[in-house]
């Protein structure tokens, strides 16, 4: 098989990648470790930068986002029992959106298939080959059967355990990373969201999210210890903890019901750069994972795509590689600067084992200066509704 870009991952970065791509009007295949019903199984992220939606109405797979997402103007922080807006709309103009990881991955898979563009699903072993040559290929098994893909470039998009980022030699590439003593316990329910808009709450017990998916459907977090294990965690217990870290009025207010997912995810930051490696690129959580608290991480693999695709394009139809070779300087600038608002708001938000009484009221200042300071609130805003790209 021949494609020009030959893509593992069908995830976001590596399904948005694909239809940018294919309406650039460059060739592309998809190798996808898992199955369709797989992918779509798994419950992650729920918020989009404008800029994601965006790229979603450039592929024409924005419709039903904007049928279907609820559109926020604000997020609320609370602590010290009370609750704060930050007008996100009012501070800069943008908002942001509910909808569903699972969501923006079905919009994007129906289009590929209306499309008619290849993807290969459950591809077991695959293995990039030769990028720093200019015949790069990648190999895979399928039913058995070893296959090989020849190509011009090949997109790693696939995730924080993929085998692209695996595949390079280390002295080629640094990697910067933190990991948080702590983790996110997060359930899904059949419940209406406790309130229209996101409550942030920063807690004494520890850090909670109250989120949704849609009017219908709620997410919860609350923070976990590492060691716990979903066992430990029945609905009943969930639900008291979280009421004990929300304001009175949120608790009295809180509709409790049977969880239909629950998982513990770890929080890390992590990047790797470059981002390209000869005729191999990372884009997504191949290349950085960021804690959940700043919702950035699905909107990071939606601006990697971006870069790479337009950069793909200037190489094919103006025959220059300005913007491949740049591609990494680019992407990285954005993905540091979500880095750092996500590590931000995880140290003003959690409570850390080690920092004691002084941690906490030092926290709980710069709440109250967040909360209260028309700049500081214009610049957590800013980067909230997703700086530009
Ligand atoms: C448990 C969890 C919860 C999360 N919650 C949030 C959240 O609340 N908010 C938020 O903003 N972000 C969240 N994230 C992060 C967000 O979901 C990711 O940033 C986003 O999925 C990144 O998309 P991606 O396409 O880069 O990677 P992925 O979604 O990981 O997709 C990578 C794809 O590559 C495939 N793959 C991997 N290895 C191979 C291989 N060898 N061969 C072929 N295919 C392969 C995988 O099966 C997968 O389909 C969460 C992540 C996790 C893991």
């Amino acid at each position: 098989m021949r494609t020009k870009v030959a893509i593992i991952g069908a995830g976001p970065a590596g399904l948005l990648l694909g239809q940018l791509l294919h309406i650039y009007g460059i060739d592309n295949v998809i190798l996808e470790r898992h199955t369709g019903e797989y992918v779509l199984g798994r419950i992650r992220a729920g918020l989009l930068e404008e800029g994601t939606v965006e790229l979603l109405d450039e592929v024409g797979t924005g419709a039903r986002a904007h049928r279907e997402g609820l559109v926020h103007g604000g997020i609320e922080l609370a602590f010290a029992g009370s609750r704060h807006r930050i007008d996100l709309k009012g501070a800069t103009g943008k908002t942001v959106m509910i909808y569903g990881q699972t969501e923006v991955t079905l919009d994007l898979m129906n289009a590929r298939q209306a499309a008619g563009l290849t993807t290969i699903y459950e591809a077991e072993h695959a293995r990039p080959l030769d990028f720093d040559t200019d015949h790069p290929r990648l190999g895979y098994v399928k039913d058995g059967v070893t296959g090989e893909i020849a190509c011009d470039f090949i997109a790693g998009c696939d995730g924080y355990h993929g085998v692209s980022r695996a595949s390079v030699k280390p002295s080629a590439i640094q990697t910067f990373e933190r990991v948080y003593p702590f983790g996110w316990l997060g359930i899904l329910s059949d419940t209406p969201p406790v309130s229209h808009e996101l409550i942030y709450s920063n807690h004494e017990r520890g850090f909670a999210l109250c989120t949704m998916r849609s009017t219908r459907r709620s997410r919860y977090y609350v923070q976990c210890s590492l060691e716990d294990q979903i066992d430990q965690w029945p609905d009943d217990r969930f639900w008291d903890e979280l009421k004990w870290r929300l304001d009175s009025e949120a608790a009295d207010k809180l509709v409790i019901g049977p969880s239909i997912e629950k998982s513990i995810a770890p929080l890390r930051s992590f990047v790797a750069e470059p981002m390209r490696f000869g005729r191999m690129f990372l884009a997504g959580d191949a290349a950085h994972i960021v804690p959940p608290t700043g919702a950035k991480g699905l909107n990071l693999a939606a601006s990697d795509a971006h870069y790479l695709a337009v950069a793909l394009r200037e190489y094919y139809d103006d025959k220059s590689s300005a913007g491949i070779d740049h591609y990494s300087e680019k992407a990285l600038a954005r993905v540091w600067k979500a880095v750092r608002f996500s590590w931000w708001m995880t140290s003003m938000l959690h409570k850390f084992p080690d920092t004691g009484t002084f941690g906490a009221r030092i926290q709980l200042a710069e709440l109250d200066y967040v909360t209260h300071s028309a700049a500081a609130m214009t610049s957590l805003a800013e980067n909230y509704v997703g700086l530009p790209f």
